[in-house]
This record gives structure tokens, sequence and C-alpha cells, in this order.
């Protein structure tokens, strides 16, 4: 266990162009991507979306998510014309994107691709995102065929192996080792501050063989859930090494003044980003 945590590393936050962004040291130090989790400050929306709110859908004003995603897109030397989306229905469907869908969500949420919660790609240019508050967004590279992708795993993401799917299609289409696999754990609710209830608790029996790991009895109908470590665990038995996972470890819900968070905020919150392109 102590060879475990010697072996995992965090995130680190780093500053562009004023805003503060979380890195994954593996997939940065490969040099081959440009990827980034985004933070609260910087930005130009207000009230509960303040400031740096990057999506269209919460009950932000249009005009400032758009100068938002223009900043970061900027701070990361990114096209924010060019960023793909998907409309993240806390589902498990992953989609291979091209140059064909260059754009899909980038300026309007309607626009977003339908029913998806992870984006794979081979195209470099292109740069993925997705978006949150409390959920664990999930990074991944494989440097051999040069394909990245995101995958946004809420409770139900977690339940559904998102990550494991993600990679499958990942090795599906463009013959992915998963040994070869980098990813990076990002910003989200922590096991200090994600409570659940028996419906959540009775799915995650179902899904992980392991949950008693994965929470911890509060009081009666009560539980807390390490989403961080069910899909750290997850990329595992899917076959990624274990020095090749970046967990953040960072809750949202603790840290509010740095991040959106669902839980800390009652429901209306803005939404951090993930993005990640291939240079
Ligand atoms: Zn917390």
């Amino acid at each position: 266990m102590k060879e475990k945590l010697a072996n995992m590393s965090s995130f680190i936050a780093v500053v562009r162009n004023r805003l503060k962004i979380y890195i994954s040291p593996v997939i940065e130090s490969t040099g081959l991507v440009i990827h980034g989790f985004t933070t609260r400050g910087g930005g130009t929306s207000a009230g509960p979306y303040s400031s740096l709110n990057t999506a269209f859908n919460v009950g932000d004003e249009h005009d400032c998510v758009r100068k938002n995603r223009i900043l970061i897109c900027r701070a990361l030397g990114l096209e924010a014309d060019k960023i793909v989306a998907g409309k993240q229905v806390h589902g498990d469907r992953v989609q291979v994107v091209d140059n064909q869908d260059q754009g899909r969500g980038a300026w309007a949420f309607e626009d977003a691709l339908p029913d998806v919660d992870a984006l794979v790609t081979d195209v470099p240019g292109l740069p993925l995102s997705s978006y949150y508050a409390d959920c664990v967004p999930i990074f991944l590279f494989d440097p051999a065929h040069r394909v990245v992708a995101l995958a946004h795993a809420g409770w139900r993401g977690t339940v559904a192996r998102i990550g494991l799917k993600t990679l499958q299609k990942m090795s599906a289409i463009f013959r992915t080792d998963p040994k070869d696999c980098l990813a990076g754990i990002g910003p989200s609710i922590g096991p200090c501050c994600y409570e659940i209830n028996q419906e959540v608790l009775d799915q995650i029996k179902c899904s992980f063989s392991y949950w008693t790991d994965l929470v911890v009895p509060v009081y009666p109908g009560k539980w807390l859930l390490d989403l961080w470590q069910a899909n750290y665990r997850t990329l595992v038995d899917a076959g990624l090494l274990e020095n090749k996972i970046d967990k953040a470890s960072i809750c949202t819900s603790c840290r509010n003044n740095l991040f959106f968070s669902y839980r800390a905020q009652g429901g209306t919150t803005g939404r951090m980003a993930s993005l990640i392109m291939l240079k």
C-alpha cells in the first residue's frame, strides 16, 4: 500500500494568462498534447457563476460564457471555434470525433453532440471538452497511437465504468493498449464530502466487487463515496499502469472558493472545463 501511494502522483496548478489551471504532470510531460482543468477565477460571469463559468446550459449570460471560453482557450493555446462538446447526460456513451464534428457545442449547448459523456479523437488540433461541477473528469492519452479522450464520470458514469468503456473504444478503433496509456483523474468532489444514499450504494455494490474499499458509513442510510478511488481502480482494472495515472485528490466541494461545486452551492452554479487536444 505504501508503495502504491508513493507512485501515485497528483495534478499541479499552473497560471496561464492569469487563469489558474490544473494539469496532469504525467500527460504534460509527453509534450504531445495540450490539456487542462479550469478553475472559477478570472472570468466575466457574476453571481453563482462567478466568474469563469464555461457552460451555456446552467442559466448564465450567454455572452459571459462566450467570453470565458475565449479566455480559457487563449490561456491554453486552443482555438475556441474548434471545441467539441457532448451534451453530457450522465450516461456511458463514448463518441469518436473527427474534423466533421469540429465546433460542435463550441458556442451553443443545443449544438453539442447529443447523449455523449465521453469523447475520443486521433485528430491533431481538435480540442475535446467537457464540463464539471463535482463530477470526475478523466483525461486519457495513448502516446503510442496518438489518441486522446475525455470522460465525464458522476456516480452514474462511475457505476457504468465510463473510464473502461472509453478505453475499450480507443482499443477497438485505434488499437490502443491500456498499458501505453496515461491518465489524469482531475479535481472533483472527494470522499470527504460526497454523501450518498441507499439507492446509490446499491448500484456501487452491483458494479464494484471491492465496494467496501470505496464507501464509509456515516450515519444510518448515508455513506461517503470515494469517486476518485472508484475511477482509479476502474482504470487499473482496465489495464493501465498505476504509475501512469495522476490523481488530483482535490475536492471541489471543500475548495468552493477555487471551484464550482453543485453540492456546496446547492445546485445553481457554474462549470469548470476539462480540455485536451493533440498537438
Ligand atoms: Zn471535500
